[in-house]
């Protein structure tokens, strides 16, 4: 962890090789008996690097039981703390996901009623100055009210997906192609970087489509003033596990505050709240709902944000001949 071998390392104070908040924390228990722990503490190594670390600090005795030092344990748990929050997320939104379809779907029916007879409505008083506008609200809103009906349904997994080969360029193509002339009228350009022959994977081209028109849509709202979007796919295989297809959609905008990393999945977590003309309002649903469908198809995703600079999405799914489970 920090790059330091044992012989630079013997005869230097602690201090000159730890962070400060870590001699700190040790020092706390200088005077102690027993054993301590600290749990999931952060620590920065030297490179500079976020890590977190279960430590345990133990008194060192001689034969006669006389305290001669201690014994500092580090247990570098990043990794296994990444894939706790992974599965807490997961957790929370399939609790989510079975009440919020069974409300969505009963509501979509009644709403789509409302948002018929208030077109039909808005048709017969065309022209009615004071009327007009106040039906165009109502079938306005039923419409937002639909959208967020329609994302809660996304949630249920009950829904048999069908899965086949699936060209994640060609989804991507297609997704493009919807969104080519929103790109061009807020001066967005796009670098598309597609993997020529990449295998296919285990997916359900609808849902994927999905996936990418969120995070397509996500970038463009977050470049108000136009700027960059990169669309890349490739083929990965890392040493000694098994090779996946990667996509990556990064763009120039505004980038996430470091302290809304952590909630930009849960659902209706959204900073779109504010509504400037031709501004869309956020439903907060957009990324849960893709977080579910990579999930089902046995994906993963991660995201990279620097305030001010962009961000970058990384998704990853499995081969199909990979993925062959009876
Ligand atoms: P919505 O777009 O409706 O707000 P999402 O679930 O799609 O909901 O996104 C949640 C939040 O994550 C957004 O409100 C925004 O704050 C943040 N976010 C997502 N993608 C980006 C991005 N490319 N750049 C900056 N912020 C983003
Ligand atoms: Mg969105």
């Amino acid at each position: 962890m920090y790059a330091l071998s044992r012989a630079e390392a013997i005869g230097q104070e602690l201090s000159s090789v730890f962070p400060a908040e870590f001699v700190d924390a040790l020092d706390t228990f200088r005077n102690e008996q027993g054993v301590h722990h600290l749990y999931k503490f952060p620590l920065t190594t030297r490179a500079g690097e976020m890590r977190t670390a279960n430590i345990a600090i133990a008194p060192l005795l001689s034969r006669d039981f006389v305290s001669v030092g201690r014994i500092i344990l580090v247990d570098d748990i990043t990794e296994r703390v990444s894939l706790e929050t992974q599965l807490a997320q997961s957790d929370k939104l399939s609790s989510i996901g079975l009440l919020a379809a069974g409300v969505a779907h009963e509501i979509n029916t009644p709403l789509a009623v409302i948002s018929s007879y208030a077109q039909m409505l808005s048709k017969q008083l065309k022209g009615d100055e004071r009327l007009g506008p106040v039906l165009d609200k109502i079938i306005q809103q039923s419409f937002r009210a639909a959208e967020i009906a329609n994302g809660l349904l996304n949630f249920s997994r009950t829904s048999t997906t069908e899965f086949r080969d699936t060209n994640l360029n060609q989804v991507i193509r297609d997704t493009l192609s919807l969104l080519e002339h929103q790109f061009k009228t807020a001066q967005i350009i796009v670098d598309l970087e597609l993997t020529e022959s990449l295998p296919p994977i285990n997916g359900n081209p609808g849902k994927l489509q999905q996936v990418f028109l969120n995070l397509l849509l996500n970038a463009k709202e977050a470049m108000p003033g136009g700027g960059h979007l990169r669309v890349a796919t490739q083929i990965n295989s890392p040493a000694g596990q098994s090779s996946y297809v990667a996509a990556l959609v990064a763009d120039s905008g505004s980038g996430i505050a470091p302290e809304h990393l952590k909630r930009i999945y849960d659902p209706f977590f959204t900073t779109k709240t504010m509504v400037r003309p031709g501004d869309r309002r956020g439903t907060g649903l957009g990324l849960s709902v893709s977080y579910g469908i990579i999930q089902e198809h046995a994906g993963k995703i991660h995201v990279e944000s620097a305030v001010g600079a962009g961000t970058t999405f990384h998704l990853e799914f499995p081969l199909l001949r990979n993925s062959v489970h009876v």
